[in-house]
């Protein structure tokens, strides 16, 4: 990795769609790091120049939750959907992709496509599973409790290269795909990782707020109304469905990231242990459906992923996976309620 990086004069880092605190996290941890001036590297150590490069981006597919724009760096993220033809200039530019938090070029949408179109070394940082064939260097670690682990592995095998910006970043994406350290959070090491971010500086209470405290009014009343109004339990397979319209996201000023943690509500109720969210978003100009975007939690030994894949057109974990139909909501949920019998345990 350090020979491609010195090699690379123009890189380009890449996230997931909807890019959530992982993704964000390992994306700026690593753009906060290749862009440390040279002045402050070691001297003594020429292998530490992080790279030969002139320019380091990160593009995004779409929009990032407003909750993240305080990251280092977040100021400086292109968003494709935004500024398609400089972010095009960009990728045919590269002479190296960066891809973190995702394992198939289909989930940075169009740019998936522009990026396979560019021959330049591919390195993979993930822990997706079953990443498909498209990087040359590949960091999978499906074990690993989010992408920031495996970057903060890669990064500070040295302990020289902790600057407070990136320990920030990686906390992030530690604290978000963790739900603050909830689930795939068991193994002790993560926990070493954390005594030394902390002791890089990460100011961790405040990265909390930042994140799960700075919500606007709408937001929360929103998340009260799909609780109390749009719940559907199916108490046999201990399984909830929440939906919300286009209409109804717009009645409460619906922004990006404001149903971000909703899906997992249902599963605080003792006896549900999968939970389903629907979301609509209105038909582009042009396009005759809307994008129903699906998003599923379980717990334990009851994989959510394959239902994901066969029937929504996604996939993801076993417990936390994603997917999407072009339709209306009620033909979303009449699909869900054709095929929950047949994927899920009782
Ligand atoms: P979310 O519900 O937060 O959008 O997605 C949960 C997880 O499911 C993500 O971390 C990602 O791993 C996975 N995921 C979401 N959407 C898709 C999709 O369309 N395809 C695949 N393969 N995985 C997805
Ligand atoms: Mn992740």
């Amino acid at each position: 990795m350090k020979e491609l990086l010195q090699n690379a004069q123009h890189i380009v880092i890449f996230t997931h769609m909807a890019p959530d605190g992982d993704a964000m996290g390992s994306a700026l941890a690593l753009w906060n790091w290749l862009n440390v001036p040279e002045a402050q590297l070691n001297a003594a150590e020429p292998q530490c120049k992080r790279a030969g490069s002139a320019s380091v981006h990160v593009i995004v597919p779409n929009a990032f939750p407003a909750f993240f724009n305080w990251m280092p760096g977040a100021d400086k993220i292109h968003v494709y959907e935004k500024e398609h033809t400089a972010c095009d200039v960009l990728i045919a530019a590269a002479d190296l992709f960066i891809c973190t938090d995702f394992n198939d070029p289909k989930r940075i949408g169009p740019m998936g496509d522009k990026m396979l179109a560019n021959p330049c070394p591919k390195i993979l940082i993930d822990h997706h599973l079953n990443p498909t064939d498209f990087a040359d260097e590949i960091h999978s670690h499906p074990e690993a409790s989010s992408s920031c682990e495996i970057v903060y592995k890669l990064l500070f095998g040295d302990q020289s290269a902790i600057s407070n910006e990136v320990a920030t970043c990686i906390y992030t994406g530690l604290m978000t795909d963790t739900g603050n350290f909830s689930f795939n959070s068991t193994r002790a090491e993560l926990y070493d990782i954390i005594a030394e971010l902390l002791r890089a500086g990460v100011q961790k209470d405040a990265i909390y707020d930042a994140v799960f405290n700075q919500y606007s009014e709408h937001r929360v009343r929103l998340t009260g109304y799909a609780l109390y109004r749009k719940m559907r339990i199916y108490p046999e397979h201990h399984l909830a469905l929440i939906t919300l319209s286009a209409d109804e996201l717009e009645q409460y000023h619906y922004q990006v990231g404001d149903t971000e943690g909703l899906v997992n509500m249902p599963l605080q109720i003792s006896d549900v242990y999968y939970s389903v969210f629907m979301r609509e978003e209105r038909a582009k100009p042009g396009t005759p459906k809307s994008r129903i975007r699906i998003s599923f939690r379980s717990q334990g030994d009851r994989p959510v992923n394959i239902w994901a894949s066969e029937v929504f057109h996604g996939g993801g974990h076993a417990n936390a996976s994603g997917g999407e139909i072009f339709g209306t909501i009620g033909q979303a949920v009449a699909l869900f309620e054709r095929t929950y019998k047949k994927y899920l345990k009782i």
